[in-house]
């Protein structure tokens, strides 16, 4: 028996957090910009590298919302969504009046379904609807078939914005998820690889690009004496005191990163003989998962039991876990949105359940829960 709770990724702060924010404070940097915010992007455009250029901002969802607005996304366009992600993936389409066109997943990566994307393409094409952007996931960490994704994307001319929210140091093919589309964006909302409390960021191309985010995450304000205004702007820069958090934390982003891949190591361990249960894992030597959230599929034909009853189970242990997202298309909000199925994500969203896997869960912690979810089997003998 344990009274503790065990959560699927807490945020954990190393103590080298308040150094920064104290910092600010002294030097009476409590605004949205600063020498944090300036040094917190130069640690991200480090860490990301292939020469990227990373503004800070207020979330995950306004960086994806800036990259529609840069893409010039308006009123009456369409753009591709992968359907099997968290709500925010998507909502920015609806700011900008325009409508999410959804694509479901492949069965190895739980991402956009390649084949499937170009069959969108091609029949919006055809009724006259181009899309103006390509919203690509790497959920749960897992990379997306990038190379596949993007040769389709350039067949068509279509530009990719890739949602890397919840795959801050995943890799595909040894380069960092958010730096292959035309935009990457990352989220530090609390339960993320690293937090600022709340915050994101987009990733752009070039300097020029890196400019143009900052003039419309700050109101849009032209150079003049005067506030003198052309366009539509926003109230989306990171505050110098979240900088100062993300600052700490990438100080430990490493050994998130090795905790996480450890998690996801040791539970697919500790079920490797358990019939009916899979640990998501990475598919080919090209990708390499943060594994954010160790995520299973359970069978209920071979287990005797399904996702849900697991998490009933494990929360009356004291142990968080969740149901996989609920594909969008699927979602009463986007009912009327073009969708391209293939049966994939409603799949795994009825079979799926993550893990607790951020940085205070410990080896005892994953025995334990393992022990919870092996309680509820019952197989066929
Ligand atoms: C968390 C998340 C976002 C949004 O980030 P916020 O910082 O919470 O706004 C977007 N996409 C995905 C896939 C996410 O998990």
């Amino acid at each position: 028996m344990t009274n503790k709770k065990i959560h699927l990724c807490l945020a954990h702060m190393n103590g080298n957090e308040m150094k920064y924010i104290q910092e600010a404070f002294d030097t009476n940097w409590v605004v949205p910009l600063g020498p944090n915010v300036d040094a917190f992007e130069k640690e991200l455009e480090s860490f990301v590298g292939r020469g990227k250029y990373v503004a800070a901002l207020s979330s995950g969802t306004s960086a994806i919302h800036l990259a529609l607005v840069a893409l010039e996304v308006g009123h009456g366009d369409e753009v591709i969504c992968q359907s099997f992600t968290f709500s925010a993936s998507a909502n920015p389409i609806v700011y900008q009046g325009a409508t999410p066109v959804f694509v479901d997943s492949e069965r190895d990566t739980w991402n956009i379904n390649p084949e499937l994307l170009e069959t969108a393409i091609r029949q919006r094409i055809s009724a006259g609807k181009k899309p103006k952007a390509i919203i690509s996931v790497h959920l749960y960490g897992m990379p997306a078939k990038m190379d596949d994704i993007l040769s389709i994307a350039a067949k068509y001319d279509i530009p990719v914005i890739e949602d890397a929210a919840e795959a801050l140091g995943s890799e595909y093919d040894g380069k960092a998820c958010g730096t292959f589309g035309q935009y990457g964006i990352l989220s530090f909302n609390g339960n993320k690889m690293i937090t600022t409390s709340g915050g994101g960021a987009v990733i752009c191309p070039d300097e020029e690009a890196k400019k143009r985010m900052l003039f419309y995450a700050t109101q849009a304000r032209e150079a003049a004496p005067y506030y003198l205004h052309k366009e539509i702007g926003y109230n989306y820069r990171m505050s110098n005191i979240c900088a100062g958090i993300g600052r700490g934390q990438m100080t430990a982003l490493e050994s998130h990163i090795s905790h996480h891949r450890h998690a996801r190591d040791m539970y697919a361990a500790l079920l490797a003989d358990t019939d009916g249960i899979e640990v998501h894992g990475n598919p080919s030597e090209k990708h390499n998962s943060n594994f954010w959230l160790t995520t299973i599929t359970i069978n209920p034909a071979k287990t005797g039991t399904d996702c849900d009853t697991v998490r009933k189970h494990l929360e009356t242990t004291g142990v968080e876990s969740r149901l996989l997202w609920k594909p969008m298309h699927t979602q009463p909000v986007f009912k009327d949105a073009p969708q391209f199925t293939n049966g994939v994500s409603e799949q795994l969203f009825s079979q799926g359940l993550c893990l607790p896997s951020g940085p205070c869960v410990s080896d005892e912690d994953l025995e334990f829960v393992v022990s919870g979810i092996k309680s509820c089997l019952k197989p066929h003998s």
